[in-house]
């Protein structure tokens, strides 16, 4: 992560603008051109290739678009908090092949097999919490089942005092090499070695403890710590608590995704929250103070004499905070809704009476508070006469 990433679009030579089809398309005009299958043992097609691949992995999801055209590569780094939207392993590699190259390579693809030192597979869990643990980050603990390294055959998985021997097939490398005919011609294909899994090695005896795995599953308690700000569906990466490595890799990372449950008045929208508080007709018309729940409390909110139902008010910085700066909040737009009066007593009703009958210019005697009709102002005029 040391280098500076290319911007995504650049990568795959497209306008900001385009649509689906001609990111898919760039993609798969990259990915024909650098795929390993086809340059063997070229390391700089290989890394043109993921990088192509990362690129179309996140403007191929329109979520992950949408936060890597706000935020850029930031979106997704691990940063100070350990904080990460999404993350490439095998597994997301695995469905842009089947997406892309489904019809291509007729399935055939397979993973790399090195018996170098290998990071270890990525977990994803996920966990639920409430609306205001979202907008103000918590603790929490999550228990899931975690491989260690047997400390019986420290890994090896061959049963203490033996040790595993190098592979014949392959010859301790771990793959074998295919030539295949394929629609780009003669390809040579390489897969794991189908003797030794691609390990180069054979267990001829296993230990005990883990059956020859050299792993031992055992269920831990781990802390997260979820940022304040973090929305639906995003995901918090705790490193090194993944799968562990292979010969003497780190282990990969645990990516928990985070479930928000709906509030029962509080929607949100980014940074921004929203809702509704009702306000009486008469604080509408006269102006007054209302209490307003917000997450951080009630607030007490200034009406305007003379607000009409469904004026939306702005609440500043009661928002949710940003989770790069939890210094920096959004806000919380309340749409005051007037409330006409139902249950009205004897003494309201007539209150309402003589006010209707002043705002409509009525005599409040007179008449039978109806209005005057043009016929009552045609007598009026001929009576004057
Ligand atoms: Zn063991
Ligand atoms: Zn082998």
């Amino acid at each position: 992560m040391a280098e500076q990433k290319r911007d995504y679009y650049e990568v795959l030579g497209v306008d900001k603008n385009a649509d689906d089809a001609a990111i898919k398309k760039a993609y798969r005009q990259l990915a024909k051109k650098y795929h390993p299958d086809m340059n063997p043992g070229d390391t700089e097609a290989e890394k043109k290739f993921k990088e192509a691949s990362e690129a179309y992995a996140v403007l191929s999801d329109p979520e992950k678009k949408r936060q890597y055209d706000q935020f850029g590569h930031a979106a997704f780094d691990g940063g100070a908090g350990g904080f990460g939207g999404f993350d490439f392993n095998s597994a997301d590699m695995g469905d842009i092949f089947g997406d892309i190259f489904g019809d291509l390579f007729g399935g055939g693809r397979s993973r790399r097999a090195n018996n170098g030192p290998m990071q270890g597979a990525n977990i994803r869990t996920q966990i639920r919490i409430t609306f205001e643990e979202a907008v103000f980050g918590c603790d929490k603990e999550i228990e899931l089942n975690l491989k260690d390294e047997c400390s019986k055959c420290h890994g090896t998985g061959a049963k203490p005092g033996t040790s595993p021997v190098t592979c014949s097939k392959c010859g301790g490398k771990g793959q074998v090499v295919y030539t295949q005919q394929s629609l780009f011609g003669m390809v040579q294909n390489v897969r794991p070695c189908p003797d030794c899994n691609g390990t180069g090695k054979i267990i001829k005896e296993k230990c005990p403890d883990c059956y020859g795995s050299g792993f031992i599953s055992s269920r831990k308690k781990i802390a997260v710590t979820v940022p304040a700000g973090i929305d639906n569906g995003q995901s918090i990466r705790i490193r090194g608590k993944g799968e562990p490595g292979v010969n003497g890799g780190p282990r990969g990372d645990l990516l928990v995704e985070v479930a928000v449950s709906r509030h029962p008045i509080f929607q949100r929208q980014d940074m921004n929250i929203y809702s509704t508080a009702p306000i009486s007709f008469a604080t509408a018309a006269l102006g007054g103070t209302v209490r307003i729940k917000t997450v951080d409390g009630e607030v007490e909110y200034d009406v305007k004499a003379g607000t009409q139902t469904d004026t939306r008010i702005r609440l500043k910085g009661k928002g949710v905070p940003s989770l790069r700066n939890k210094n920096t909040r959004g806000d919380h737009y309340v749409t005051l809704v007037v409330q006409v009066p139902t249950d009205l007593s004897r003494e309201a009703k007539d209150a309402l009476k003589t006010y209707d009958d002043i705002c409509c210019g009525r005599a409040v005697s007179g008449g039978k508070g109806k209005k005057k009709g043009f016929m009552d102002k045609v007598k009026e005029a001929l009576e004057d006469d």
